[in-house]
């Protein structure tokens, strides 16, 4: 799997300034769960130049593929420029190199007939259309959009409140979670002056519309339970609060609160409310919240049959290390502690087996996760776990290409910190370790390490 780094050399149309960026040719939404929500976004091969923000999407081809869905699509714009003939070979470079990143049990038909897109955008229609959004749904969101930067652009509270009452339909949670997503990225790219409009808008919206005020009381009733988590808090919460969707995430989110002691408590009030209404009301409470309940327990145990699922795979593929590299975002706790209960299960029945073909699978997994920690740190952790000098030379020996002026500086650090924290013994490791490295590392320039992207996006050189 040679992957190489694809680069466009540019000049931004509006400065001139020339710049470089690395050309994304195949997205893979199991190697990268990113690639879904950056291709939505327009992220995809969009230059932006560095001297003036300047930013155009790169009309270069590429392969988006989402195995779950059996969806291969390919980008093919126009303005690629090719005969019929390079398009045809273009197409068939991208789908084999998803192909090559797969175990070949995985190598399914639809690869190998791509459906082809001349615009982004339909391409972008196609992804949405599978997830179950249609025309309409697009459109909607769209017009929430538009709503949302004429609101924006309007000068005058006046003005503002005009629009609001004008498209009362259209302020619904979809509004408020577009609202929420231009938040988030107004925040994370440091654009202080549209945060505050946008916070203002929110804030406006939040108190004058019907769903805002909805809004408001759900973050409140979620906060105070999050300040006293308490089974009487959660249930005074729940006899508040007049929105299902709002008891249903408090639900949720006190689901451990939600036990034998609680409905007792439930019952007792319901015993003793002597309001017909209210009990009634009570006991209406007791049913819903048990449905929830098992909703959350049914989905639960869903993401553990899932688990058990890929277990499953791993226990029978032929190329486990290719599944398991391309399933790497499953690996997480809840499915380190299915194995590990596996394992416990096949040990006690005595099937050796059964349980050294899970050891081996949980072998596989650790040194996958353990490739996933920077090598720096991994360097570190066995320098100071070195028992004696001579270990920690032949550790250092054997890293030698790590040790570069970056690293020394990491060891200074590292040394400053545990001194000020009072651990002098550490310090001393660490500083044995920098007057070792530093005999190693003869003066060298600095080797520039190609930028690594955290997605394993494999490029296909065109
Ligand atoms: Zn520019």
């Amino acid at each position: 799997m040679a992957q190489q780094q694809l680069l466009a050399r540019l000049t931004c149309p509006n400065c001139r300034t020339s710049f470089a960026i690395p050309v994304e040719q195949v997205l893979d939404v199991e190697m990268d769960p990113s690639a879904k929500a950056r291709l939505l976004a327009g992220q995809i091969n969009l230059a932006v130049c560095p001297a003036c923000g300047f930013a155009s999407t790169l009309e270069i081809p590429f392969i988006y593929h989402d195995p779950r869905k059996e969806l291969a699509l390919v980008y093919m714009p126009m303005a690629a420029g090719r005969t019929d003939m390079e398009r045809q070979q273009a197409i068939g470079a991208l789908s084999r190199a998803v192909m090559s990143t797969l175990p070949q049990d995985q190598r399914k038909s639809y690869l190998l007939s791509p459906q082809v897109f001349l615009s982004y955008e339909s391409l972008v229609n196609r992804v949405l259309e599978a997830d179950g959004v249609t025309p309409e749904m697009i459109q909607a969101q769209r017009d929430r959009a538009d709503l949302l930067k004429r609101l924006l652009e309007a000068s005058t509270p006046e003005e503002r409140m005009a629009l609001i009452q004008e498209n009362e339909a259209m302020l619904d949670e979809s509004f408020f979670r577009i609202l929420s997503l231009n938040l988030e990225q107004a925040n994370a790219l440091g654009r202080e002056e549209a945060f505050g409009r946008l916070m203002e808008v929110r804030a406006l919206l939040l108190e004058q519309t019907a769903i805002g005020r909805k809004l408001a009381a759900r973050s409140r009733a979620l906060q105070a339970l999050q300040a006293d988590p308490t089974r009487e808090k959660l249930l005074d919460l729940l006899v508040e609060s007049e929105d299902p969707a709002t008891r249903a995430i408090l639900v949720t989110f006190g689901q451990p609160l939600v036990d034998y002691l609680f409905f007792q408590k439930l019952t007792r009030r319901i015993e003793s409310e002597t309001d017909e209404e209210k009990r009634k009301h009570l006991e209406a409470l007791r049913e819903e919240v048990m449905g929830i309940r098992e909703q959350v327990r049914a989905q639960a145990r869903e993401e553990v049959q899932a688990k058990l699922h890929l277990l499953r795979d791993l226990l029978t593929s032929e190329q486990p290390e290719l599944l398991a590299r391309r399933r790497l975002v499953e690996m997480d706790d809840l499915f380190l502690n299915v194995l590990a209960s596996e394992m416990e299960s096949a040990q006690q029945a005595g099937d050796q087996e059964i349980f050294s073909r899970l050891q081996e699978v949980w072998r596989l997994v650790m040194r996958i996760l353990q490739e996933q920690v920077p090598p720096e740190l991994l360097l570190m952790t066995q320098l100071l776990e070195a028992p004696d000098e001579e270990t920690m030379r032949q550790v250092l020996e054997a890293n030698s290409p790590m040790l570069t002026r970056g690293f020394l500086e990491l060891l200074e650090r590292m040394e400053q910190d545990f001194r000020e924290r009072g651990e002098e013994e550490v310090a001393q490791k660490v500083a044995r370790a920098l007057e070792l490295a530093r005999t190693m590392a003869p003066a060298r320039p600095e080797e520039k390490r190609p930028p690594q992207r955290p997605s394993g996006l494999v490029m296909v050189r065109g």
